[in-house]
């Protein structure tokens, strides 16, 4: 034991840079035992000693990565709950849009932030419980066992959770807001009493919340199994969803800054699954992407949006626009244009009632030629084009320019607590400016709150979208929707837009 400490002690000295400051003494040493020849020996070989203690240290160090950390801490509680009585849980949570904020904040930044969680969530947990860091933006939290653990002690501690890691966090001049999502087991819920299989779980959770939207809470349930089973029959499932008319558009209102009116509907795809329910895209957009269905999955919206025109101009009437959102590969298609042209006149529809939206990263450097002149013949039929997501990417303002863009929608990121954060809303003026400059209309999206509405149209923000207006609507429900917006907008006093 003595000699294995010291052993692990000489390690420790002579393995680090530190080891450095003891060569000195070591050569001085051996010249006074041992004259020159000893100190030759010594400066020689002092160097390569440090060098084997230093691969030897590797060697013994923990190489095992944080999830099979993660899962062996599991497998040791799952095995003190079994026969004790006491039980515990895991909780896996997934900060979201780590890509954009890396994308606006920098990689070093980003890293900081991720590396300060644990001890943010430390603080809402014992001491005994422990942290770790399974995937760059995911945690799982492994409780130590107690003698009460049960479903609503769990959701409480998710949103303890959330509440730490969404706690405005101060980065230079700039407070960032974070989302995340939770998904939980309990010991008790837990398929098979094995670490692998509760870390499982926690995070089939964690899809399904992902899946409800940012901030949500899921436990994990029996049922929650089957559905992840039967997501990969989803593949298979997808191409006849899309003949047969289940794949659908939900539309949600734009309204203007200035008056309130309706100025059109955004077009999102769910797949309103028979046995399933409705699905979001986050479930089924990448599936129909590997299948190779982007095109076929455009031309279902582009009718869905069109036939949504048709029924609202014989019915409600006043709803201007419609848009549908395109990807970069169904923008790579050489017959969109074609295709669009003739589903515009299939339909009656002129094309400029019809909106594009195209994501930043389609506008990036290097796009391919078929996409610039799909969208330069796009909009010479008089179609608009609204940039999605705008901020979160790097477009340049003559990519703005060259690719005849109409509209900025201005990315959700910079609307969340817009009308708290001074920080917020000097992003946003900037945008402003520049699209005031460049002659070009914006949009805030993801506007949630009444405040986020006031101010981003106080700043001057020409269109709003988001659940504070209302959430996605499948069309029949839109009709009911209009006539009690407009009521209410007619009994409303309208807010002012900022003016000079
Ligand atoms: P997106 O184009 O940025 O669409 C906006 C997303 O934000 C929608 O999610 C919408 O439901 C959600 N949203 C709207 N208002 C709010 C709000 O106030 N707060 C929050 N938290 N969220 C809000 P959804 O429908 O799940 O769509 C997700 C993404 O899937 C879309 O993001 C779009 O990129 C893609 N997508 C949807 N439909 C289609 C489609 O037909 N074709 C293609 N290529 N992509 C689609
Ligand atoms: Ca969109
Ligand atoms: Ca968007």
């Amino acid at each position: 034991m003595a000699l294995s400490s010291l052993i692990r002690v000489n390690r420790q000295l002579f393995s680090g840079p530190h080891a450095t400051a003891f060569v000195p003494a070591i050569t001085l040493a051996a010249f006074w035992l041992g004259g020159e020849v000893a100190l030759i020996t010594a400066a020689l070989s002092a160097p390569l000693m440090m060098l084997l203690a230093m691969q030897s240290h590797k060697a013994g160090k923990d190489t095992t990565t944080p999830l099979q950390d993660a899962t062996a801490r599991l497998t040791r509680i799952q095995t003190d709950c079994t026969g004790s009585g006491r039980k515990s849980a895991c909780f896996v949570l997934a900060i979201d849009g780590v890509e954009h904020l890396t994308n606006r904040y920098g990689a070093a930044s980003m890293d900081r932030i991720l590396s300060d969680m644990p001890s943010r969530m430390m603080s809402v947990l014992r001491g005994d419980d422990q942290i770790f860091r399974i995937a760059d933006n995911r945690f799982a939290v492994a409780l130590s066992p107690s003698a009460r653990c049960d479903l609503e002690m769990g959701i409480t501690l998710s949103g303890r959770l959330q509440g730490a890691i969404e706690a405005p966090y101060k980065l230079d001049e700039t407070t960032l807001y974070l989302n995340a999502c939770c998904g939980f087991c309990l010991t008790s819920k837990s398929p098979e009493a094995t670490g692998a299989s509760l870390l499982d779980a926690a995070q089939a959770a964690l899809a399904e919340a992902i899946a409800q939207g940012s901030g949500t809470i899921r436990a994990f349930t029996e049922a929650m199994k089957s559905r992840q089973l039967s997501r990969s029959r989803i593949a298979d499932e997808v191409e006849l969803a899309l003949e047969q008319g289940q794949v659908r558009a939900w539309f949600q209102p734009q309204v203007s800054s200035d008056t309130g009116a309706i100025t059109g509907f955004e077009a999102l795809a769910r797949w309103e699954h028979p046995e399933r329910g409705m699905l979001p895209p986050s479930d089924f957009l990448p599936v129909i992407e590997q299948a190779g269905l982007l095109p076929r999955l455009a031309e279902v919206m582009l009718h869905e949006a069109l036939h949504a025109l048709n029924t609202w101009d014989n019915t409600t009437g006043d709803v201007p626009k419609v848009s549908i959102n395109l990807s970069q590969a169904e923008l790579a298609d050489p017959n969109l244009p074609d295709r669009i042209r003739w589903s515009l006149e299939r339909f009656d529809v002129p094309a400029e009632r019809l909106v594009i939206e195209i994501l930043e990263n389609v506008v990036a450097p290097g796009i391919s030629d078929v996409v610039t002149r799909n969208l330069s013949a796009l909009s010479q039929m008089g179609c608009l084009i609204d940039l999605d997501d705008f901020g979160t990417g790097q477009t340049s303002i003559t990519a703005i320019r060259r690719l005849a863009i109409n509209r900025l929608k201005i990315d959700r990121s910079f609307i969340t607590h817009l009308n708290e954060d001074k920080e917020q809303q000097r992003m946003v003026e900037a945008i402003l400016t520049m699209a005031e400059r460049l002659n070009l209309e914006t949009i805030a999206e993801g506007v949630e709150t009444v405040g986020e509405y006031s101010q981003a149209s106080l700043l001057g923000c020409t269109h709003i979208q988001g659940y504070a207006v209302s959430r996605p609507l499948p069309l029949e429900k839109t009709g009911e929707w209009m006539a009690q917006y407009r009521a209410k907008l007619a009994k409303t006093p309208q807010i002012g837009r900022k003016t000079g």
